[in-house]
């Protein structure tokens, strides 16, 4: 049995704060640098039992639990951690969440529940994610994910749209209620950003993949590849609203941003999605169009950005051997959106930061490749409407930097598809489908969305927490669409 609440637990706070903290055990850098394998080691059972003692077990309302957008219920699943319980103790992550393996690992915890935790004050937080991550991936190798109790077959039929963590999250939790779900991905396997976006150095294809074998074997989700929505030739949301009673938009917001300076469509010069999915993954998994190689090795790669995607670009350049590998950022260091740990491992393993600076023109060379782009240094004025301080140009601090590649990671905008085709589902200027924000709702009935398609590019845990609601709306829905209400 798990327990619901920790308030009767009682833990000796004074000790347990005073256990030294386990370092994430990273790989040594020459030799993460050599493959494309995770690059860190997880916790073993003694190291899980030992770090996750270090929770002194705060009263309600725990900060950790209210900084998780999940509201995982952090202590209680660390003291069964505490105890040598970890399957007990990840399956009360489970009660929220399902995505552990995934959370743990690419959560900026130290915006989210570390940088919450008490502990933090006085020496290094609790290391929750890795905690998250470890236990999780333990139960996996060990005894599997836990099936779900039998639920009766409603009869009812759901498809959902995308297949990254949104639409998986959302597949789970109605497919465990007994309703047949139909999940629909544009690209040729499941998973979305999950397979797609995050490389694998951060985590493992593995565990998305036995999400996916999970949801089909023992859910039985069915999943439908290479189908585009409202593509030309593939079902419309009418086809879909005639076949199922409900449908669910987790489409991500996958379609790279431009720039638009002179010499951006220059060859050499690479929008981020497609330069991560042709370097990390093998040739079967992409279209035709993309399965030319891309050469870095002995090359100067610049990478514009200073989120996360970014990061995985500088990270998987280093990777695959390049010269020189630098970051070009247009504001300063403070401004970044990329989380600190991501950030401080790409310099660990070589990336050059280059602040205040934004490229104005991408110069060819003889043979018609990007061989330099010019550049203008930048000041910070007031907040935009992002909170974060404007960047201005400088007058007269032009110059140049000879490059031989280029990666544009400079952000996301959602699939313009629906607002083109779908008129009577309503979005902002920006494609960004508006809902209800409380269930996911959208303004056609029976179809709601939620993730990045709704708010725009933000954190994985971020777009399963509002699809965590939607699912609970769309339960209600098919419930009174039953009842026939
Ligand atoms: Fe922390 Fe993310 Fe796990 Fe929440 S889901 S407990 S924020 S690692
Ligand atoms: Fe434990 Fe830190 Fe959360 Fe307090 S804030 S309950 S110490 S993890």
């Amino acid at each position: 049995m798990v327990l619901d609440d920790t308030s009767h637990l009682r833990v000796d706070r004074k000790s347990r704060a005073k256990i030294p903290a386990n370092d994430i055990p990273y790989r040594p850098v020459e030799e993460r640098l050599n493959d494309f394998e995770e690059a860190f080691h997880l916790y073993d059972l003694e190291t899980i039992k030992v770090e996750a003692s270090r929770c002194i077990m705060c009263h309600a309302p725990q900060p950790c639990v209210e900084a998780c957008p999940l509201h995982n219920n952090i202590p209680l699943g660390l003291w069964y951690m505490s105890q040598g319980e970890v399957v007990k103790g990840i399956g009360v992550f489970h009660q929220t969440s399902g995505f552990s393996e995934v959370c743990g690992r690419v959560c900026p915890q130290e915006h989210l529940c570390e940088g919450a935790c008490v502990i933090g004050k006085l020496r290094a937080p609790v290391h929750i994610g890795m905690l998250e991550a470890s236990a999780a991936t333990y139960e996996r190798k060990t005894v599997g994910y836990p099936l779900p109790p039998q639920a009766n077959t409603t009869g009812q039929k759901v498809a959902v749209v995308g297949s990254g963590p949104a639409g998986l999250l959302v597949a789970e939790r109605l497919a465990k209620l007994g309703h047949s779900v139909t999940v629909y991905e544009a690209w040729s396997h499941p998973g979305g950003l999950l397979v797609y976006g995050i490389p694998n150095f951060k985590l493992d294809k593995e565990i998305p993949g036995y999400k996916i074998r999970y949801l089909e074997e023992k859910l039985d989700v069915k999943f439908v590849c290479n189908t585009r929505i409202c593509a030309e030739g593939n079902p419309t949301l009418d086809d879909l609203l005639e076949e199922y009673d409900a449908v669910f938009l987790g489409t991500g917001a996958e379609i790279d941003a431009s720039m638009r300076v002179p010499g951006e469509d220059l060859p050499g010069v690479h929008h981020a999605t497609e330069y991560l999915v042709r370097l990390n993954l093998s040739h079967e998994m992409l279209p035709p169009d993309m399965r030319q190689n891309i050469e870095v090795e002995g090359k100067r790669v610049v990478v514009i950005g200073g989120g996360d995607t970014a990061m995985d670009c500088l990270r998987t350049s280093l990777r695959m051997k390049a010269e020189e590998v630098t970051c070009v950022y247009r504001r300063s260091e403070v401004e970044m959106p990329a989380g600190i740990k991501d950030k401080h491992l790409a310099e660990e393993e070589g990336a050059r930061f280059e602040f205040l600076t934004v490229p104005t023109k991408f110069i060819p060379g003889e043979d018609g490749r990007v061989a330099a782009m010019e550049c203008i240094r930048m000041r910070l004025g007031e907040p935009d409407s992002s909170g974060r301080r404007r960047p201005i140009p400088i007058e007269g601090t032009e110059f140049a930097m000879d490059v031989d590649l280029v990666v544009l990671a400079i952000g996301y905008w959602p699939d313009p598809l629906f607002k083109n085709t779908e008129p009577w589902l309503e979005s902002d200027k920006w494609g960004l489908i508006k809902v209800d924000p409380e269930t996911g709702e959208t303004s056609r009935e029976g179809v709601y969305a939620g993730g990045d398609n709704v708010n725009g590019p933000d954190l994985v845990v971020t777009a399963l927490a509002g699809a965590r609601k939607s699912a609970e709306a769309m339960a209600a829905y098919l419930e009174r669409k039953r009842d026939g209400d």
